[in-house]
């Protein structure tokens, strides 16, 4: 897997794709291809999408558009109307189709249709007022996440890609002042 999904949702785990938003912003969708590749890890959308140039500009646009509006929402201010018209525009698209088989579920359908379904997992998510929306605790990763924790005592996006991270460093910063104390006396 090349891409994480760890924070609840696919239009989080979207938005995701691009990690130090604020600092120095690094976009794990640089091509066409990448997209494909998101769509294929992806649970909840279909295997086999292929994606244009036109397409995959519509995904990016929605994705900063679902970023903007999941902001917006953790700043508890209103929802930016250019945005909320990009994700109601992608999820009036037609959905993935569904069919089960003794092999299990399987979903069909294009890259719209993908799209489609991740613009309307969003807009499911930021119409939600007892979702808990919340930035992972590392500083620097910016992923956004949904708390579903008991008692929303959750810190990270991942405890793999960041909790262990901030461990570490703390571990490591309490042992060199230990040294530094022992050199000291
Ligand atoms: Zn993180």
């Amino acid at each position: 897997m090349r891409f994480a999904f760890v924070s609840g949702n696919p239009a989080l785990d979207l938005v995701g794709t691009v990690g130090s938003r604020r600092d120095k912003p690094v976009d794990l969708l640089a091509a066409p291809a990448d997209l494909e590749q998101w769509v294929l890890e992806c649970d909840e959308l279909p295997d086999q999408v292929t994606a244009d140039a036109a397409t995959f500009t519509s995904a990016l646009r929605l994705r900063e558009a679902i970023y903007q509006l999941a902001l917006d929402r953790m700043l508890e201010r209103r929802f930016t109307s250019a945005s909320l018209d990009i994700v109601n525009d992608a999820a009036a698209g037609p959905l993935p189709t569904v069919t089960l088989s003794d092999a299990g579920l399987r979903l069909s359908g294009d890259l719209r249709s993908a799209l489609a379904h991740v613009a309307r997992s969003g807009i499911a998510m930021l119409a939600d007022r007892h979702a808990c929306l919340k930035e992972c605790g590392r500083p620097g990763c910016t992923r956004l996440y949904l708390d579903r924790s008991r008692g929303t005592r959750r810190t990270w996006c991942g405890m793999d890609a960041c909790g262990n991270r901030v461990k570490a460093a703390a571990y490591r910063a309490r042992r060199q002042a230990a040294e530094q104390g022992r050199e000291l006396r």
